[in-house]
């Protein structure tokens, strides 16, 4: 039967994420070394306190446990977020605060209650590819602006701007992951910030702040300045604010949080209200527990240590096996490595080559909404252990040095033809 007919222009629209399609490659293909999923590291997860805090809540004394709960969240967690947010500088209350089913909900809503169909989105290039995705399945319209090594490039955002507003286009907003971005690791600077809030409050547009690596900083981040949320420093009501505790307590929680402008949270609500009702109840007692009990608070400093080494690990393997052959900017906090290839080499005519060789790895296109990234990879050194992320970078330049030589092999058009 042909169903193409019974679909609505949003389900027609939907597209597998190029990460989740990199799961099914996993799940056929064995000892692969992954780089390609974002995942945190399972051993690093609070196992012991978390099996403690489960059994007490599941001694069935407390029945709302296990019961649908308020769509705003469960007040006791809402309360942890707001001493959450006001350790990172922000000023917030429980009327701006919603707990989300995952941060990945939170930008669902965010473009479900601002963007109709062709509205624009204005995204860095590269960008978040799970935001890439929730914004354009609810038809959004995503323009990339190009990033610098301290953030988004002022003047292209202006005259990108300038360009789409002659067209005639609405343009919404700015989504931007300052701390750590995903995929690049690359931390917006404080003044460039501050330019971007000036930036929104002049052109009258919102800035869609998406933050979940803020905490996950290494040591050459010597000062929380550094990693100040631009929401901090938001007096006008222009930024919504996107965190959650996927990469510090555990992703299957899928517990996060937004906080906006009361206004526009009553909206994300209504939103929330019809997407799901309310994120689960045993989930955010877990989360509200455990930061209740302190184990997020003890959690930081070891797993910055642990992301820390095993970044250390994956660039001193890349300079082993591949010194002077890709590059990176290296990343001062988070998940990623973002890896330029060598001149020629294609990241999806590599990928094949690197699964054969045991390794996989995002391709960038997947993370530009312009077409480009083709000499990019994205690498995550965050799940493997210290000797996997070691023979994944070793297979990784196996690869590479096969395609390179084909590559070389195949004549150079003369550059008239080009
Ligand atoms: N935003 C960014 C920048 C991310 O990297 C991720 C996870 N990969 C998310 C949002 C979604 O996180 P979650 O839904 O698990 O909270």
């Amino acid at each position: 039967m042909n169903y193409e007919p019974f679909l609505s222009a949003q389900g027609g629209r939907l597209r597998e994420s190029a990460i989740r399609k990199m799961g099914a490659l996993m799940a056929q293909t064995k000892d692969l070394v992954s780089f390609a999923p974002g995942y945190p590291a399972e051993d690093l997860f609070a196992w012991e306190a978390l099996r403690e805090i489960a059994h007490e809540l599941l001694t069935g004394q407390d029945g709302k446990v296990l019961q649908y709960g308020a769509t705003r969240g469960y007040r006791p967690l809402l309360d942890v977020v707001v001493g959450l947010m006001a350790e990172r500088g922000i000023r917030s209350s429980v009327e701006q605060v919603i707990v989300t089913t995952g941060s990945q909900q939170g930008l669902d809503l965010v473009a479900r209650v601002l963007c109709d169909p062709g509205d624009v989105l204005l995204v860095e290039l590269p960008s978040y590819v799970g935001a890439i995705s929730a914004f354009q399945n609810l038809g959004a319209e995503l323009v990339g602006v190009p990033q610098e090594s301290d953030g988004v490039d002022l003047d292209a955002l202006a005259s990108t701007l300038a360009r789409l507003r002659a067209a005639g286009r609405r343009v919404k907003g700015l989504y931007t992951v300052p701390n750590f971005q995903n995929p690049t690791g690359l931390l917006v600077s404080q003044a460039k910030r501050r330019a971007l809030l000036e930036w929104a409050a002049r052109e009258d547009l919102l800035l869609i702040e998406d933050d979940p690596y803020r905490d996950l900083y290494f040591e050459d981040v010597t000062s929380a300045a550094d990693t100040r949320p631009i929401a901090a420093d938001d007096h006008e009501g222009r930024v919504i604010y996107l965190s959650s505790f996927s990469k510090t307590l555990a992703p299957g929680f899928r517990t996060a949080w937004l906080s906006a402008p009361a206004p526009l949270a009553a909206r994300f609500e209504l939103a929330k209200q019809s997407v799901d009702l309310c994120t689960s109840a045993f989930d955010q007692r877990m989360i509200s527990e455990a930061c209740r009990r302190g184990v997020l608070t003890a959690q930081l400093p070891r797993l910055r240590a642990a992301y820390g080494a095993k970044r250390r690990v994956m660039e001193a393997a890349l300079t082993e096996h591949l010194a002077g052959r890709v590059t990176w900017p290296s990343p001062r906090g988070g998940f990623f490595l973002w890896t330029r290839l060598p001149d020629g080499v294609d990241a999806t005519a590599l990928l094949p080559v690197a699964v054969r060789h045991g390794v996989i790895y995002v391709t960038g296109d997947a993370f530009f909404v312009n077409g480009e990234g083709a000499a990019f990879i994205r690498l995550a050194f965050s799940a493997p252990s210290h000797e996997r992320i070691q023979e994944g970078v070793r297979r990784l330049a196996a690869a590479i040095t096969e395609v390179a030589s084909t590559s070389a092999r195949v004549p150079v058009s003369s550059p008239a033809a080009r």
